[in-house]
């Protein structure tokens, strides 16, 4: 399996690796470790680049396929062979927004939980903005503002966001996880990775977040939309 370096360190931003495997109809390599998000749980993938002997291979795309974690690189780069030593670094503006954006749909899934009782039941997002769709039937105009107040209150509350990785178990007993369907996780896996902002919100997720909600900086509820009688989608920016 693969090292990922970002289930427990979000900040590493270059690291040491080698070439695992090569794909060369796709030219893709995969890493036998990585700190490059491969995109999914509504995050898309990071970029950077592979540096290999001083050349620079550009990471256009990177995505999980089975047991590895490929990272495409730009066309006209010749791809390195299995073995090769590489410096991996990621486009770190893209990173730290995307954790800052992820982290601020944290905030927002919190608060509506807590204040309105309402679910999420999906979200995408593009570094500094996102939309959030919720089982949310009494969501109205009025509400939105009120809604983001309340998210910028716990950013201003400097809540701290811890990671922690529990066997399966463990994490089963938990309700907050029971509540967002973790009961859904494949059986073959074994142990479980939470997300908790601590004192606000608690989630099983693979991506990558901001060690504390001050640094999300502002959130903005940009927009909402019915799509029908119970199911509501909001979108925020983060600023
Ligand atoms: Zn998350």
């Amino acid at each position: 399996m693969t090292h990922l370096f970002y289930l427990t360190d979000s900040y590493l931003r270059e690291f040491t690796a080698h070439v695992a495997a090569a794909h060369p109809e796709q030219h893709a390599v995969a890493l036998d470790r990585t700190a490059f998000y491969p995109g999914g749980g509504g995050q898309p993938h990071d970029s950077g680049v592979l540096l290999v002997d001083g050349v620079t291979l550009p990471v256009v795309k990177v995505k999980r396929e089975a047991e590895h974690i490929w990272h495409w690189l730009a066309p006209e780069v010749v791809l390195p062979a299995v073995g090769t030593a590489v410096v991996g670094r990621l486009d770190w503006e893209r990173r730290y927004a995307l954790m800052r954006t992820h982290t601020a749909m944290h905030i927002l899934c919190g608060v509506v939980w807590r204040d309105y009782g309402a679910q999420v039941t999906g979200g995408a997002m593009e570094p500094l903005e996102g939309r959030m769709d919720f089982e949310f039937a009494t969501l109205r105009a009025e509400l939105v503002g009120e809604i983001e107040a309340k998210c910028n209150v716990e950013i201003a509350a400097a809540h701290d966001v811890r990671i922690q990785i529990l066997p399966r178990e463990q994490a089963f007993q938990i309700p907050d996880l029971i509540r967002t369907k973790i009961n859904l996780l494949p059986e073959g896996i074994s142990e479980v990775r939470t997300v908790e902002i601590v004192g606000l919100d608690l989630q099983a997720d693979g991506g990558t977040h901001v060690a504390n909600t001050a640094e999300v900086g502002t959130i903005r509820v940009t927009d909402y939309k019915s799509k029908g009688a119970i199911n509501k989608r909001i979108y925020i920016q983060v600023a």
